[in-house]
């Protein structure tokens, strides 16, 4: 049986896997097909793409879109999306100057709280253009100025702390035409994360491909009662680890595998959008 995951971040956002190395540990866990989803950028797939050519793994470009709908964030996953498409790489360049700006406020917060960390070294250590969070608390550790990643966060970065500065996202519908406009199917991420499933039928309504309805942090039945509302919407189903290499356990990759039946039935949604039954009324 042949497995996926879907769900897969590198250096290129807050993972901290080359491609290269992500591909070699996808190999070492028997994996058949693997999606690189960085968030708000495509700039590792070129390189997953030509270390997966290598070893006879199936790629999937996309990436993991920061959205929000009604004030409720949410991730919409984009797969088979043309990496070169001008409209995606000018948006999320956008978002990615976001990102960067966040990093300075952050920063600065941490300084009003006596906290001497230096933005040249969230840079340095992110070195990727969507610098995040988790590069943030990383560099503390770093510069030993907090014991722990969860204590980086729950003293200074969560939502709320001292350090937390919101975000600037695009609407949720735009991350779905976004991604249709580059080629891609666009799917909901860890709706168990987000804890907000009514949202989903304006996001069908929207033009939503499918639901991530296997992830790490997604329990049996969690996974059940997305398939189901996957059924009732007609949506696709996808499935993935969530890994970000070593950045705070061990690796995820995997740890949930996607049976390939349903990337069969990703590729017939992409080859015949018409296939596949949308509520277009
Ligand atoms: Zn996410
Ligand atoms: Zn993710």
């Amino acid at each position: 049986m042949k497995f996926a995951d879907l769900h897969l971040h590198t250096q290129f956002s807050d993972g901290t896997f080359t491609p290269e190395e992500l591909v070699l540990y996808a190999q070492k866990s028997g994996l058949a097909c693997i999606a690189v989803t960085d968030h708000d950028t495509v700039e590792a797939c070129v390189r997953a793409a030509a270390a997966c050519a290598a070893v006879r793994m199936e790629f999937i470009p996309g990436a993991e879109l920061t959205a929000e709908h009604e004030d409720i964030e949410v991730h919409v996953l984009g797969y088979f999306l043309d990496t070169e498409n001008r409209a995606l790489l000018g948006r999320i360049a956008q978002f990615q100057t976001v990102r960067q700006q966040r990093i300075y406020e952050m920063v600065a917060a941490l300084n009003k709280l006596g906290v001497p960390l230096k933005v040249e070294a969230v840079f340095a250590l992110a070195n990727c253009k969507s610098p995040g969070r988790p590069h943030v608390a990383r560099a503390l550790v770093k510069e030993k100025l907090i014991g722990s990643l969860d204590e980086a966060f729950e003293r200074y970065l969560k939502k709320g702390r001292p350090a937390w500065v919101p975000k600037t996202k695009m609407s949720a519908l735009e991350s779905v035409e976004l991604i249709h406009h580059a080629g891609g199917l666009a799917v909901m991420a860890h709706p168990g994360l987000n804890r907000s499933d009514e949202i989903i039928p304006a996001l069908v309504e929207a033009g939503l491909d499918g639901i991530e309805c296997f992830h790490t942090k997604h329990s049996t039945v969690m996974s059940e009662r997305y398939l189901e509302i996957a059924e009732r919407h007609h949506l696709l189903v996808t499935g993935g680890s969530d890994c970000h290499g070593f950045s705070k356990n061990k690796p995820l990759i995997g740890t949930v595998k996607l049976p390939y039946e349903h990337v069969e039935r990703l590729h017939a949604a992409r080859q015949n959008p018409k296939s596949k039954i949308r509520n277009r009324k």
